[in-house]
């Protein structure tokens, strides 16, 4: 039987849907691998941060994949000559009060950072390894290792701030005692030994994050990190 011309379009118009289909898994799926080979998941990511610090925006969860939006702007105030979250400075000079009171001079060495200051530290970071001769994309790479990328460090937030010892105090003394005491004014370390397959950072004993106290202190208590901790939370 001979095909009408009806059919013949009705069967193009079935092939051209399947087709379309086709190419639209593929598509789907293709992004989607290469999204999360990249470690990017942007528009997942975003949203699980916004409804992390919907919660609670003491507990926003800052990371490669929890970038934050680019009009985030977080509410700053100054405080020991740098600008930190306004539900920082009370905390902040408690802490360094009940240090002073064991005798112990804390220093912030780095607080707040806007997007465009951290870019500019990357930059520097990639420029460091260009020089050396590595090519760009392997410049980037080494100095993403090192530098956060635009969005995706927590120091954007107001939250975080590296501390350490002043001239009377020295680094691992200050550190011991931030160690012992943070938690207590509801910071908590924020990139631990050993973590750094869940943080995605090295150990750093100098970086510290606001949380609040309840929080920094079942965090610490618990031995975890935010990660895990929102994790749970959100659950
Ligand atoms: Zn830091």
């Amino acid at each position: 039987m001979k095909a009408s011309p009806n059919h013949r379009k009705a069967l193009l118009l079935l092939y051209a849907v399947i087709l379309t289909l086709v190419v639209g898994v593929c598509l789907f799926f293709s992004t989607t691998a290469i999204g999360s080979f990249l470690g990017e998941h942007f528009l997942l990511t975003r949203e699980t941060a916004t409804i992390t610090a919907q919660k609670d925006p003491l507990l926003i969860l800052v990371n490669r994949k929890h970038p934050l939006p680019e009009d985030y702007a977080p509410p700053l105030t100054e405080v020991y000559g740098v600008q930190v979250h306004e539900a920082v400075r009370s905390p902040l000079t408690e802490l360094f009060a009940a240090a002073k009171r064991d005798g112990v001079a804390l220093t912030v060495h780095s607080a707040y950072r806007s997007r465009a200051e951290q870019q500019a530290e990357l930059d520097e970071k990639i420029g460091v390894y260009r020089e050396k001769g590595m090519f760009p994309f392997f410049a980037r790479k080494k100095a993403e290792q090192e530098v956060q990328r635009p969005g995706e460090s927590e120091h954007q937030t107001g939250l975080a701030l590296d501390l350490g010892g002043d001239a009377d105090t020295d680094t691992e003394k200050a550190q011991q005692w931030l160690f012992d005491h943070a938690a207590e004014y509801g910071f908590i370390l924020r990139y631990p030994a050993g973590k750094d397959k869940i943080t995605g950072i090295t150990y750093e004993p100098w970086h510290y994050r606001f949380v609040g106290i309840g929080a920094a202190r079942a965090i610490t208590n618990a031995g975890i990190t935010l990660e895990e901790f929102t994790e749970e939370t959100d659950r």
